[in-house]
């Protein structure tokens, strides 16, 4: 790097070809995994107004925006997610389409974070959103379709967790706390701190932390439900959330889903309201978690009617950085053929017969000038498998010769038959 003003910005990344293809095919399996499932493909604005974002989450969170006025004098933000976006979008564009409606996105996002391993200024995500079913198959369905995409990478190791966050709000709602308090408590827990000194600075009762904090440690398979029912005698709100999970559950199960639960997981944005499930990754140390969803509301937040609404995101970065580090790698585009001009005088010929050998197989040419040894040295060095070379007296008798890389055999190929070579070296 020559001078540093000049490096890329804190918290980016440049990604390089390998990582790229690897992307490019992580896209793929997401997007067939996501249509799979009947979703449809949505594209947003980079940038959107900053009281989209701050309308449910609050001035709190600015300071982990890119927020900008530009030369009109408006409050603008790069989006830091896209589940605000697609309801916004859906909101403007599609009320009137028919429910259930199900659509899904990929796109870069950006957070001003403090950078480190898998955590990143911007970064890339990929999401569905349900819209206008309030049924637990709606749910079960997100949690499917988050499970298939993964199952598609590959990713050996992995941990899917569903929590409740309507329960949860239940009790804290029972001890008295309004919307911003259970914010607040909720924001705690999702960090990981201790909670009971904030609720009892809110005044929430003893009993209530007692059994907030009970409840947030519950973790397991399903039977923790059933402890989580002891805890919430006398809740009846609470109560029926429990019960609304074990139907979500058996759903789920029905579906041959792998799932844990963990009553935990809060959730940092403030907009679910019930069903939360979050995906964490072996091998990532602090920044784990891969995915994160479930149901919330948002349309009323921003002067629409009510409309049950569910979906996740994953990080992409996250998500590649977890397949290196489990040794999984996603198939590499190869390069196949160089063909070489033996001469300046068939360089001519060499840009006609690459452009035929490319309607059936890339294949690059050689643009350096260079002879015909230091060309095979590059091809050995590219790991390229095969090259065609365009010699004069070749091209005499209406032929190319064909060198195998790997073995060192070379033949003669007529020129008329390339355009069918990819199918022949297949
Ligand atoms: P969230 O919108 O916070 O639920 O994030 C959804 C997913 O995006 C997370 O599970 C992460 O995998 C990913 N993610 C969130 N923030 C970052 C970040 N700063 N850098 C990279 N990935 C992120």
């Amino acid at each position: 790097m020559p001078n540093q003003k000049f490096a890329r910005p804190r918290g980016t990344r440049d990604v390089l070809p390998e990582e790229m293809e690897a992307r490019r095919w992580l896209e793929g399996a997401f997007r067939s995994a996501f249509e799979g499932y009947g979703y449809r493909e949505v594209q947003t604005p980079t940038f959107e107004h900053l009281e989209l974002v701050i309308a449910k989450s609050g001035e709190e969170i600015k300071k982990h925006l890119y927020d900008f006025t530009d030369k009109g004098g408006r409050e603008l933000v790069l989006r830091p997610e896209l589940t605000a976006p697609v309801m916004r979008l859906y909101l403007q564009e599609l009320t009137h389409a028919s429910k259930p409606l199900r659509l899904y996105y990929l796109g870069n996002c950006f957070r001003y974070e403090e950078p480190q391993s898998g955590r990143y200024r911007e970064f890339w995500q990929a999401g569905v959103e349900l819209i206008g079913s309030p049924f637990a198959e709606a749910e079960t369905e997100v949690i499917a379709v988050a499970a298939a995409a993964l199952e598609r990478t590959g990713l050996p190791a992995y941990e899917l967790l569903i929590g409740e966050v309507g329960i949860l709000r239940s009790i804290l709602r029972e001890g008295g706390a309004g919307e911003e308090d259970q914010a607040r408590v909720m924001n705690a827990l999702d960090k990981g701190e201790d909670v009971r000194p904030l609720m009892t600075e809110m005044g929430i009762p003893e009993e209530c932390q007692r059994t907030l904090v009970g409840i947030s440690r519950l973790e397991g398979g399903r039977e923790v439900i059933a402890e989580a029912k002891e805890f919430l005698a006398g809740n009846d709100e609470a109560l029926s959330k429990a019960a609304g999970q074990e139907e979500l559950l058996d759903l789920l199960d029905s579906q041959g889903v792998k799932y844990g639960i963990d009553l935990g997981i809060a959730r940092g944005l403030e907009y679910y309201t019930g069903m939360v499930f979050e995906i964490y990754a072996e091998g990532l140390g602090a920044q784990k978690q891969i995915c994160g969803g479930g149901t919330y509301s948002l349309t009323e937040v921003f002067g629409g009617a009510a409309t049950p609404t569910c979906g996740f995101a994953f990080g992409m970065d996250r998500l590649l950085l977890a397949m290196e580090k489990q040794g999984r790698t996603p198939p590499s585009k190869k390069k196949r053929i160089l063909v070489v001009p033996a001469g300046s005088e068939t360089l001519k010929k060499a840009l006609e017969i690459s452009a035929a050998i490319r309607k059936s197989i890339p294949c690059e040419t050689e643009l350096l000038r260079r002879k015909l040894k230091k060309a095979l040295a590059y091809a050995d060095r590219e790991g390229i498998p095969f090259v065609v070379i365009v010699g004069e007296d070749e091209l005499r008798k209406g032929c190319v010769v064909l060198r195998d890389m790997h073995s060192g055999e070379q033949r003669e190929l007529r020129v008329e038959e390339l355009d069918k070579l990819g199918l022949q070296l297949g």
